[in-house]
């Protein structure tokens, strides 16, 4: 668990970080989000003391991170930014083993969780042997994450990672972080300025402006109970209600009464899933199936946008 409390950093007069307390519990994944200059670099960069504090704590786990040595500390936290900094002159399995290496890890584990780790992050064994010169962007970027996760750290801090990616690789990499983090249930604190993909990965938003916190709350929170009008546009936009949407699954909105015909749509579906099949169909209602594949009753457009 990481607990901000009262974190304040300041430049000169000027407060990058001002008095920012929240709690990130094990296992979450909790995204840092705000426009550029909004401290969340600086607020991340402080948990593993690449940026000393000026005002309040952090703790890690209860322990106050100003207490734990740097180097010690960062081994228990992978890093993940967007100019990877992969070493050009190493081959992809040494980057990953850097700190294996570093622990003095016996060859055969190294080996082994070189090759775990390609698996994970779904890259070729192969390109174990490959330089990163030979790799495309969005895979040096899986190595970059496999190097974090080389030494099974117990939370994952990534600034932007995909940052300078193409749309359709920082999709898949951003499906595949979830995936990732599930699989492994580490705590990532994830920086990004694109709330859309905080809605998407994240199960905690903390949103920031002005180096302050504005508000903490699930993807559903913050759209359903913005705190301000300022969280209301930033995380809703002109599509709130579709994003709302996005949140919903066709779940908690199935009639029990006789289904129309057609293709049914799984109960697991989103409510955006949904009215896009409606748009389709040019209906207003679908069958729904369950798990098995049963028809398990039809889920209707009036019952979706009821408030
Ligand atoms: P974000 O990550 O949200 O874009 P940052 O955390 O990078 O924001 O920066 C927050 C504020 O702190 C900005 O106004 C930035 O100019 C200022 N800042 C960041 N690093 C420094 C520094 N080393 N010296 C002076 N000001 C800084």
């Amino acid at each position: 668990m990481i607990e901000f409390e009262r974190v304040t950093k300041t430049y000169g007069a000027r407060r990058a970080v001002a008095d920012v307390s929240f709690r990130v519990e094990r296992g979450a994944f909790c995204a840092l989000v705000g426009s550029s200059g909004a401290g969340k670099s600086t607020l991340l960069r402080m948990v593993n003391r690449l940026v000393p504090m000026s005002e309040g704590a952090i703790r890690l786990d209860g322990e106050d991170v100003t207490r734990l040595e740097p180097v010690a500390l960062r081994r228990r936290m992978g890093y993940v930014v967007q100019s990877i900094g992969l070493f050009p002159h190493w081959t992809v399995a040494q980057n990953i083993a850097t700190v294996p290496r570093l622990l003095h890890w016996p060859e055969a584990r190294i080996a082994a969780r070189v090759r775990a780790l390609l698996e994970l992050m779904r890259l070729e064994p192969a390109m174990g042997g490959l330089y990163p010169h030979q790799l495309s962007g969005g895979q040096q970027q899986r190595v970059g994450v496999a190097r974090a996760l080389a030494a099974d750290p117990e939370v994952l801090l990534m600034d932007e990672p995909f940052g300078a990616l193409d749309p359709i690789t920082r999709e898949e990499l951003r499906i595949e972080i979830a995936r990732i983090h599930k699989a492994t249930g580490k705590t990532i604190l994830f920086v990004t300025h694109d709330i859309d993909a905080a809605l998407q990965m994240a199960d905690a938003i903390a949103i920031l402006r002005g180096g302050a916190l504005v508000q903490l709350g699930t993807p559903a929170e913050l759209l359903e109970h913005p705190a301000d009008d300022f969280v209301r546009d930033f995380v809703g936009g002109t599509t709130l209600g579709l994003k709302l949407l996005a949140q919903r699954r066709v779940a908690e909105h199935v009639r029990k009464e006789a289904a129309p015909p057609g293709a049914p749509i799984s109960r697991d579906a989103t409510l955006t899933e949904a009215l896009s099949q409606m748009v389709l169909r040019g209906t207003d209602i679908l069958p729904v199936r369950d798990a098995s594949g049963r028809i398990a009753g039809s889920v209707a457009l009036a019952d979706m946008i009821a408030p």
